[in-house]
């Protein structure tokens, strides 16, 4: 809530100076927002190092931690080699089989 308060409180001062002053209320425009930008960016960061470090020691969080989701990566049994294809293995050349069939 804190991020988005001061990217839009930012912008506001952004959008006021660029309507106050013509030419260099542009250029402090710009740096308004920019540096509302920064700030949003420098809270969000806070916040997700706080959500690891509570999820690290066990506490309950609020919102979501970003980054790559799981994924199931099929090695194969007879090489341990990543499997490419569900077919063969590009690396031994055994035929998967699969529970399924
Ligand atoms: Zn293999």
């Amino acid at each position: 809530m804190v991020a988005i308060g001061s990217l839009m409180l930012g912008s506001l001062i952004a959008v006021g100076l660029l309507l106050t002053f013509s030419w260099w209320g542009l250029v402090a425009s710009m740096s308004a927002a920019i540096g509302a930008f920064l700030s949003w960016l420098l809270f969000r960061c806070l916040a997700e190092h706080l959500r690891l470090q509570k999820k690290i020691a066990g506490c309950d969080f609020e919102g979501t931690i970003t980054g790559p989701y799981e994924e199931t990566i099929w090695a194969c049994g007879n090489c341990g080699q990543m499997l490419h294809t569900d077919l063969r293995c590009d690396s031994c050349g055994a035929e998967i089989a699969s529970d399924d069939n």
